[in-house]
């Protein structure tokens, strides 16, 4: 799913690498494949639109961050407006003051209501601990009926189905039985046909007036691109639903359904399907599908992790230190507490887009810090100003103060000088990433 899309900007962000500052001018073909890759997927026009835009504005007006590159922060400002047009929180469904919580499924035939009236159950069974009953409210077929049974009886959830062709009944006794054997949720399979029509509206609508449900759940094909925002529009102008399940996601490629609809409809995506198993079925959580789409989650949380730990001044206090060859151990050791504070350092590597590749992390975990602390915190203040100060004795005492080796103490110094180096080479990565290179 959104294998096109996630390529498509991937690429758009390609031609802002190496890039040191935004620009208007360097970030208009970044913008326009954006523009290009949304509409690709089959977003609607005016989503795709108004997302440029936003995006365009947010990374002009952002300040520039030095611990980032253009490109992360780029990601990043897409990423957030994705989350956006995902509808930005998770959206639970409602649950009753006073059970039994009536929920009502809703949509055109072959969207895969009845599927996902028993993924449902099925997840609320497991994941809350809810007892529901079926209503089989989709009285004209009688294979829906049965399929809607095969579905229960295989997670063991009890089904009501009456005899006649009245859909308003079998959704009103089914409630009043859940209250009459205690059962804390009634989820309402309601039928659908190919195409939006009166009958089906009135029938959805009565059913509506009649049981008052606390949830309604519109459940559309994701597969049907624009199609699918089209009846989501209009299910909503006659129902007024207060959820959308996007369906079949698992064969859409494309995405335009679900970057379109919360924006189109104003209502929330709350459950995703992505296969015809049961279990199938997850909530939707708007950050995590921006991130699936950017391939690049972990550069999100990497650029959060980073803003909070690296001061702006101080990062350029110490590019300038860099650049005159000031950088001394004292500092050293500062970097090194600041990557210890911002998680696990294996992860943190992983963060670093190609840093993985570049360093062999198997072998270097938070332990790996510690003689390096030790051993820094060992010199006095003029030899971590000084580090040329240290010669044979001076490193002999600092290696029986430290607990370490004379080696040790060489093979840092040695690579404490690699480091600076590198450092001032490396101007295009963040400065995280020359901390952690240099640690090589
Ligand atoms: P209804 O007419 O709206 O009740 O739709 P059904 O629940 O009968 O589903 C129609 C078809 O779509 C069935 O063959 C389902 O197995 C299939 N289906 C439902 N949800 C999904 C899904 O998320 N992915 C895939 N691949 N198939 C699905």
């Amino acid at each position: 799913m959104f294998e096109d899309l996630s390529s498509k900007l991937d690429k758009a962000f390609q031609s802002l690498k190496g890039e040191a500052r935004i620009t208007e001018v360097n970030i208009a073909e970044t913008v326009r494949e954006i523009r290009r890759a949304l509409l690709d997927a089959d977003v609607n026009y005016e989503v795709a639109r108004q997302f440029t835009n936003d995006v365009k504005e947010q990374v002009l007006g952002s300040d520039v961050l030095t611990s980032v590159n253009p490109g992360q922060q780029f990601t990043k400002i897409v990423h957030d407006n994705l989350v956006e047009t995902f509808g930005g929180e998770k959206a639970d469904i409602a649950q009753a003051q006073t059970p039994p919580t009536v929920i009502l499924i809703a949509g055109l035939q072959g969207s895969g209501k009845t599927t996902f009236t028993g993924k449902l159950a099925r997840h609320l069974k497991q994941e809350h601990k809810r007892n529901p009953l079926l209503a089989a409210a989709d009285v004209y077929r009688p294979a829906a009926v049965d399929q809607l049974k095969t579905l229960a009886s295989s997670i063991d959830v009890p089904v009501y189905s009456i005899e006649q062709k009245d859909a308003v009944r079998v959704a009103k006794e089914a409630v009043s039985m859940a209250k009459s054997l205690a059962l804390d949720t009634v989820i309402i399979d309601t039928a659908g046909r190919l195409h939006v029509d009166e009958e089906m509206m009135n029938e959805v609508a009565e059913i509506k007036e009649a049981v008052n449900p606390h949830e309604i759940l519109f459940v559309v094909d994701s597969m049907t691109g624009q199609d699918a925002v089209n009846t989501a529009k209009e299910f909503n102008e006659r129902i007024d639903y207060d959820g959308v399940v996007l369906t079949k996601l698992d064969g859409d490629t494309r995405g335009g359904a679900a970057l379109s609809i919360k924006t189109v409809v104003n209502k929330p995506i709350k459950f995703v399907s992505t296969g015809e198993k049961l279990d199938a079925l997850s909530p939707f959580y708007p950050d995590r599908m921006a991130q699936r789409i950017l391939g690049m989650g972990d550069v999100v949380s990497f650029v959060e992790k980073a803003q909070k730990e690296f001061d702006e001044k101080e990062a350029e206090k110490l590019q300038k230190k860099i650049k005159s060859d000031k950088f001394d151990l004292n500092d050293f050791l500062e970097q090194i507490q600041k990557i210890k504070k911002m998680g696990d350092f294996g992860d943190l590597v992983n963060m670093i887009p190609g840093a993985s590749k570049a360093l062999d992390t198997a072998d270097i975990d938070d332990d790996a810090f510690k003689p390096i602390e030790a051993i820094i915190l060992s010199m006095t203040p003029e030899e971590r100003q000084n580090p040329e100060l240290l010669n044979g004795s001076r490193r002999r005492r600092i290696a029986k103060g430290s607990g370490t080796t004379v080696r040790e103490i060489n093979q840092l110094m040695k690579q404490f000088d690699q480091m600076k180096k590198m450092m001032k080479t490396m101007s295009k990565m963040s400065k995280a990433g020359r901390a952690l290179q240099g640690l090589k």
